[in-house]
């Protein structure tokens, strides 16, 4: 049966370590944009060359491209085996609108919309210590407050977007790993 679930959240929210685990846990695939992009920052694509100078600044890479690249991971799956969970996608509002259409097409409705929540400060620490440990080149301190500036005025206005859907949880996403994911668990249970 089809699952479409979306993670939102600030960057270092913990989206990613928490998405890995329901994936495993409700055998979804996780598309994550942000990984499709360092993979191609990685094999050195034009399109990792052009990305990449945005993902250093913590700007967005365009719509066009990140729609073009869901588009193609949907494609390759076919029509009959929508079980994903989008990761830090959508960020923006025409993001969302495309996404829309993409699951109207493959008749794979949006079933929850989880929002991990943090306090701000403690994300910016957590994201430095992330720096130390994956070595990543957008972790540093002046992007990390772009990337909380970028998702403050492009990217969370899709919580209302969501929240006017009936689809939007709210997460406290402060806590240990196994905490965080008992509240999500709850929540896609009631
Ligand atoms: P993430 O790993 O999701 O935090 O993404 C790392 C970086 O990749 C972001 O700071 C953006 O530059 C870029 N990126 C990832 N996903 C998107 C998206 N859906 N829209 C635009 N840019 C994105």
């Amino acid at each position: 049966m089809n699952e479409a679930l979306i993670f939102m959240g600030p960057p270092g929210a913990g989206k990613g370590t928490q998405a890995i685990r329901l994936c495993k846990e409700r055998n979804l695939t996780q598309l994550s944009t942000g990984d499709i992009l360092r993979d191609h920052v990685k094999r050195g694509t034009t399109l990792g060359i052009e990305a990449k100078k945005k993902m250093d600044a913590g700007e967005l890479v365009s719509d066009d491209v990140i729609i073009g690249m869901v588009r193609d991971v949907l494609e390759s799956k076919g029509s009959h085996d929508i079980r994903i969970l989008f990761d830090g996608f959508p960020r923006t509002t025409a993001q969302a609108k495309a996404l829309d259409q993409l699951l109207n097409e493959y008749h794979a409705p949006l079933d929850a919309v989880i929002l991990l929540e943090a306090d701000e400060e403690e994300i910016v620490q957590r994201l430095l210590k992330r720096a130390i440990q994956e070595g990543r080149s957008d972790d540093n301190e002046d992007t990390i407050r772009n990337r909380m500036r970028v998702y403050r005025n492009q990217t969370s206005p899709l919580i209302e977007y969501y929240h006017d859907s009936g689809k939007l949880h709210r997460i406290q996403g402060i806590g240990s790993i196994d905490d965080v994911f008992s509240r999500i668990q709850a929540a896609l249970s009631r």
